[in-house]
Parts: C-alpha cells; structure tokens; sequence
C-alpha cells in the first residue's frame, strides 16, 4: 500500500484502508507515545492551541497513565492480553472479545491492578465496553435488517487489535435542553447526527463532552448517549472517527490543581507520574467511510446499546478499588510516619477503608462471575450486580477519602510548598517543625501527604472522587435501573407465600 502523502494525513478522502497501513502497530509503552507524536491535532488548552501534546508537562501524566496499559501488557501477558479468537494471536486486553465471565473477571483483575500502578483513571476501559456492545448490537441489528454492520465491526476490530490502538468512547452528548428530545434542540448540533451522506460514506456533526482520553486515543467510537425515536433518525448514528481526523477540535478540560505540573518541583503534585483526562471533542462535518459506520438510523437500538454498555461500564469501576488500595497505602503510611500505626483507632479505620473498597470490588466481580451470553455469541455482565458497584463507588470512595484526610490530619492542605522547603532561611525551619518520628526523613512524610491531598482534593481527587459519582452515569442513574430490576411484585410473593397470604400470579 503506498504511503500517503503528509498533506493527506488524516484527510477526509483517505480510505480505512491506507489509515491502517501507515499505521506502524504498536508493541511497547514507548511506541505508544511515538504513535501520538507529529498527528497535528487542534487541541486548547489556558487558550492557546498546543503545539505536541506528548511534550505539554499538564497533559503528559495522563499520556503516561494509558502508557501504563501497554507496559502492564509487556510485564504480564497472563494478566493484560488474551488470545484473540478473530487473529489467532495475543492481544492486549484492552481490545479482547469477551469469550465467557472468566474473561470480565480477568478484565476486573487488570483493572484493579492499573488502578494501583497509576492512582488514576487510565482512560481505557470505555473504549474496551464500546467493542464489547458493538459486537451484539450489530449483530443484532443485521438480524432485523440484513445490514452488514456486524462483518464490518470484527473487520475494524481485526485491524484495531493488530496495531493494538486505543479507542475512547464518544457518548456523552452536551444535551442543550434536557426537557427536549435531540429532534427538538433549537441547535441540532447539542446532539450528534448526520449532516449528510455520500457514496463513499457519512458526515457527522456535534460535539461528546467529558470525554475519557480522547487526546490520547487512537480512534473515537460515537455513539448515541440515550434512547431514541423515529424522529432522531439522524442522531441515531455509530461510528470510527480517527483522532486526528479533519474538521475534530479537542478543548482540555483542566482539574483542580492541574497547574502545579507547570512548577519547577515536582513534590507538590503529590502523583506526578500519572493523572487522568477529559477533554470537549468537537465534531465539525467529520467524514465517516462506509466501513466504519456501524449504525445509521435503526434508531430503536439506542436504548439497547446504552443500557448494555453501562452493565459493562459499571463493573467496569471496580478500578477504583486499585485507587483505593493506594488510597489505604496512603493512609497506613502516615500513620507510621507519625507514630500512631499501632494506635487501636488508626488499624480500626484501615479496616473500614479495606470493607469498604472490597464491599465495591464484591460487587463489580460478582457482575462478572454472573455473566450471560448474549445472540451474538459476546459475553455481558449481570446488569444488577454492575449498577450496585458502580452505585457503590459513587459513596464509597467518599468515605475513604474522609478517613485518608482524618488519618493525614491538617498538614496536608497547611504544608507549604517545595520551594519553600528548599528555601534557604524557611527550609531549615520546615524541617525542623514538620518532622514526625526521628528516622523519618521530613521529605517522606511531605511526598505522602501530599499524595493523600492530589486524590481527595487535587487532580486525581478528579479520578477517585468526581469521577466515581459521575463516570459511567451518576448515582440516579443507577437509581432507575435498580428501580427497574430490583423484581419487588416477585419479592413480595415470596414474603406473602411464608405469611400465608394469597401470592400474586406475575405474567
Ligand atoms: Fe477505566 Fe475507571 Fe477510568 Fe473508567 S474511570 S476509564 S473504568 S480507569
Ligand atoms: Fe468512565
């Protein structure tokens, strides 16, 4: 295949094919960031477009946290890569089909695993869900209408394991009116839809808000964030946009305390290794090949999809239990460093912390052991089970976080800066007057202190708290579908059956 020319990159006119042939496969955590180098996208940040978002010190750490997912592939296949049933060969994890509930089970344990290593959001686990609702809802979709969308999906997803990219899910839709349907927006662009068609494919227009690693991505899977009707036939569209395609603006999302990556030290980031990332993708007519589209217009299967992908998403959350064994780490670690770790107290609330954390990994595995298949042959977890953990990690982590600031106590938002501490005439006195026990150095205890600030206050509070409320719908959400599995009238024949009362028949 001839290489295209630099003006062609990622042009509307290139076919799916020349993409994936310039494409160099990825192996290693160093060509993964060697694969978002020179891709020229239009991405803002403090209002200034970024020159190479690879080399920005405040969007680095987010790189590194999805660079984490390929190392961890390279360090422990048996954990992060399955053996593809579409290639034969082993992939990463991230882009597996999933064959039966050993295999969420498995995705559960990697998750926990990243979140520990990188105390963040790794931002790949929305892209792993949207391939696994892809795979029924095509599939389902061609059974009704004799489309080809499934026969393109394992196409896309062929290819997609063999380079081994990263895919963010493009589903949260800025909404404009919430008492309208997207038909009714007086800006049709508040929801995503076609603006128009041609032989060679489609054009959507619209923006995805909050998106998970979309600078950081590969590909972008949009997709509807809610049911639909007949008369959004438009905005009931599927599709792979390349990241770096024509017409795509990416606006960062700053989080608390992002610009202390932008200081000389690198102490007062508390993780300065790894952060999360979310970011406003606008889409001005962004041209979609036939091959990509994996739905356009069966506006019925909106709903389908986005109730599935959330029993996947949900589960999905058991990461933040790796979050919170840093979190617990965390907490341990400056109690020692103060004297106290034998204090009754101080082991009783580590205990707390550990019942809550592995309340929500319960719950999340649980999801998972309880898996069923569906018509296509994928794999999903048990609805219930997934909405109770992602319901617990909209609480729990809260209260981790309240025992991790009681443990730390006042000096982790009192402690002045690095510069300070290096400071001539005021570091001596730091040292002096924020010392704990004697074989402790001062700097230990300021690097976990501020640890504990970065995730219940400061930017990654944004991957362990905010977004533990909202990621994957906030907590309502869960509400209704619980309110909808939850089988009371059974429930209560079961209790009138014992009392012996006359039970109702449930059609
Ligand atoms: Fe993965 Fe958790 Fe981040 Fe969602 S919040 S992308 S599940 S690490
Ligand atoms: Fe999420």
């Amino acid at each position: 295949m001839a290489q295209l020319p630099d003006t062609m990159i990622g042009s509307a006119v290139e076919s799916a094919c020349d993409r994936w042939a310039r494409f160099k496969p990825i192996v290693t955590g160093e060509d993964y960031l060697a694969s978002l180098r020179g891709r020229n996208i239009t991405c803002y940040l403090f209002g200034e477009r970024v020159p190479e978002p690879v080399d920005n010190p405040l969007i680095r750490p987010s790189i590194n946290a999805l660079k984490a997912t390929y190392d961890l592939a390279i360090e422990d296949p048996e954990l992060a890569t399955a053996l593809s049933p579409l290639t034969g060969t082993r992939v990463n994890r991230f882009l597996h089909i999933v064959e039966g509930p050993d295999d969420l089970v498995r995705k559960n344990r990697m998750q926990r695993r990243l979140g520990q290593i990188t105390g963040t959001c790794f931002q790949r686990c929305a892209g792993l869900d949207t391939i696994s609702v892809l795979h029924s809802i095509t599939y389902d979709i061609d059974a009704k209408y004799g489309t080809d969308y499934h026969q393109r999906y394992l196409e896309f997803l062929k290819q997609a394991q063999a380079h081994n990219v990263i895919i963010a899910a493009g589903m949260t839709d800025p909404k404009g009116d919430r008492s309208k349907r997207p038909h009714e927006q007086a800006d049709p662009d508040m929801f995503m839809h076609v603006t128009r068609r041609t032989p060679e494919g489609l054009y959507v227009s619209g923006a995805k808000a909050h998106m998970t690693g979309g600078l950081n991505s590969h590909w972008i899977c949009v997709m509807p964030t809610m049911n639909l009707m007949a008369e959004d036939r438009d905005y009931a569209v599927v599709g792979m946009v390349p990241a770096d395609a024509e017409g795509l603006t990416f606006i960062y999302g700053r989080q608390s305390c992002d610009t202390r990556a932008l200081e000389s030290g690198k102490i007062d980031q508390g993780n300065a290794q790894f952060a999360g990332q979310e970011t406003l993708v606008v889409f001005d007519d962004v041209f979609i090949p036939w091959e990509h589209v994996f739905m356009d217009g069966e506006y019925e299967f909106a709903q389908d999809m986005v109730s599935r992908f959330t029993a996947y998403h949900r589960a999905s959350y058991v990461c933040k239990t790796g979050l919170g064994d840093v979190m617990i780490g965390a907490a341990a670690t400056i109690a020692e460093y103060n004297g106290v770790e034998a204090v009754s107290h101080i082991k009783d609330k580590l205990v707390e912390m550990t019942h809550l954390n592995e309340t929500i990994y319960s719950s999340g595995i649980a999801s998972s052991h309880e898996a069923e298949a569906l018509p296509s042959g994928i794999f999903i977890n048990d609805a219930t089970l997934a909405n109770v953990c992602k319901h617990n990690v909209t609480r729990f982590p809260y209260e981790i976080a309240r025992l991790a600031q009681d443990l730390a106590g006042g000096a982790m938002v009192t402690l002045p800066s690095e510069t300070d501490f290096n400071h001539e005439v005021a570091g001596p006195l730091l040292q002096k007057y924020f010392k704990g026990r004697e074989d402790i150095p001062v700097e230990q205890r300021v690097r976990i202190l501020r640890l504990i600030e970065s995730m219940t206050l400061g930017r990654n509070a944004v991957g362990y708290l905010t977004e533990s409320m909202h990621g994957a719908g906030s907590p309502q959400a869960q509400r209704i579908q619980l309110l909808r599995t939850m089988e009371v009238e059974k429930k209560k024949n079961l209790a009138k059956k014992l009392a012996d009362i006359p039970v109702k028949v449930i059609a």
